[in-house]
């Protein structure tokens, strides 16, 4: 975007502004907050703003004022100190006057936008002279405002917070400084496998929390109790083992976790070995022992990549794991990314974010780049650039 004069010119911008809302307010801000920039940049150049984001998972074809974008218009206005309306019937054609923005009504209130319909695409291309795929959280997703519409387009380009995110997870992946270190936690190996044996191959240690390293201390023999762990990928806990020490990479075990009996605010939480969890308890979080030893690895990183809580963090009394891995994240002198849902609210909660050096605004997409999938988005970009 940055190499094109887009003064006068009609760009359709794709923005990710899908944010939590609740009773008509957003909530959480920060995805409207990292669009920012390229909003701004395109109407002090002077273009004619049209932004596009989906919002929710509305029916295709039906209006539902539960999922409409008027909330995030309010909140995006109050961030630019300048009104930018809400249009509901913006295929149709959209009044924009040029160094001024208008918030298009949530894209998936269009039928075919999630089957990437081409005749839609082919109405929303024809609405600009520019379209702008700036929204990296979706680009793992081929609709017809993330792809088709790109397709179709007279020009299109990445945003800059596209690029920024690419360039952010090119940097930790393609050409890190080593040691490279991989944090991955969160509930289940199945949904982070391939994750995990992408990272297997890139990483020089690779640290596993939460749910996952119940699986893993599962298929050393261990005793977890009650934890949820996943009973039928012992076999494929032990095969990454088995993988990681025949490259030798090390994928260091929690020695010392916080155990309960229930999970509940009110829940009263003990620190046991790992050796001592009793058959009616559950791991909820690992150690102070064993987060003190992960911690201090952070210390020499030369890259950190972080996904995936290392215990039940909503919860008080389960997230002091968590917090000291983020601490230390935040400490370290590493080029550190984190990205993923849950991820991003344990860094809010322990307001880490000034040490991370970038956060992913991505969660699926994160994770499938991470995973060495080509991003649809992405590709249909780099084949018009071509
Ligand atoms: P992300 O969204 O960052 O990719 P995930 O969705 O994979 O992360 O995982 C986050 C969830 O994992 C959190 O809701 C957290 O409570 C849960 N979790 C972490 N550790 C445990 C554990 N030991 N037992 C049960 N759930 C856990
Ligand atoms: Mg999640």
């Amino acid at each position: 975007m940055s190499d094109l004069d887009l003064k006068n010119k009609r760009v359709l911008l794709r923005e990710d502004l899908n944010v939590p809302v609740q009773d008509g307010v957003v909530t959480s801000d920060a995805r409207i907050r990292a669009a920012l920039p390229t909003v701004r940049s395109c109407m002090e150049a002077g273009a004619k703003v049209l932004i596009l984001s989906h919002l929710g998972r509305p029916q295709e074809g039906v209006y539902d004022e539960k999922l409409s974008l008027a909330p995030v218009a309010v909140r995006l206005s109050e961030l630019l100190g300048r009104a930018v309306p809400l249009r509901r019937d913006w295929l149709e054609g959209v009044d924009c006057a040029p160094g001024e923005a208008v918030l298009c009504e949530n894209v998936r209130f269009n039928k075919g936008e999630k089957k990437d319909s081409e005749e839609l695409a082919r109405r929303m291309a024809s609405l600009c002279d520019v379209f702008v795929m700036d929204a990296f959280a979706t680009a793992h997703r081929a609709e017809a405002s993330t792809h088709g519409v790109a397709r179709f387009a007279p020009r299109a380009c990445a945003g800059p917070l596209l690029v920024g995110e690419l360039e952010a997870l090119e940097r930790a992946l393609e050409s890190p400084a080593r040691p490279l270190v991989a944090i991955v936690g969160g509930s289940k190996v199945s949904t982070k496998l391939t994750v995990l044996e992408a990272l297997l191959e890139k990483v020089d240690r690779l640290i596993v929390g939460g749910g996952i390293a119940n699986t893993f201390l599962a298929a050393t023999g261990v005793g977890v109790g009650r934890s949820l762990h996943e009973a039928d990928m012992l076999d494929i806990a032990r095969r990454l083992m088995t993988r990681a020490r025949a490259r030798g990479t090390e994928i260091p075990l929690p020695t010392d976790v916080v155990v309960a009996k229930e999970l509940a605010a009110t829940a009263h939480a003990d620190i046991r070995s790992i050796h001592e969890v009793g058959g009616d308890e559950m791991i909820l979080d690992i150690g102070p022992d064993s987060a003190e030893h992960f911690g201090a690895s952070l210390d020499s990183a030369g890259t950190i990549i972080w996904n995936g809580p290392l215990g039940v963090f909503e919860y008080d009394q389960f997230g002091e794991g968590t917090r000291a891995i983020a601490t230390a994240i935040a400490r370290s002198k590493a080029f550190s990314l984190a990205g993923g849902g849950d991820t991003l609210a344990a860094i809010e909660k322990y307001g880490v974010e000034e040490g991370i050096s970038y956060i992913s605004t991505g969660g699926g997409a994160f994770l499938e780049f991470v995973e060495g999938k080509t991003l649809p988005a992405v590709a249909i970009l780099e084949s018009r650039a071509a």
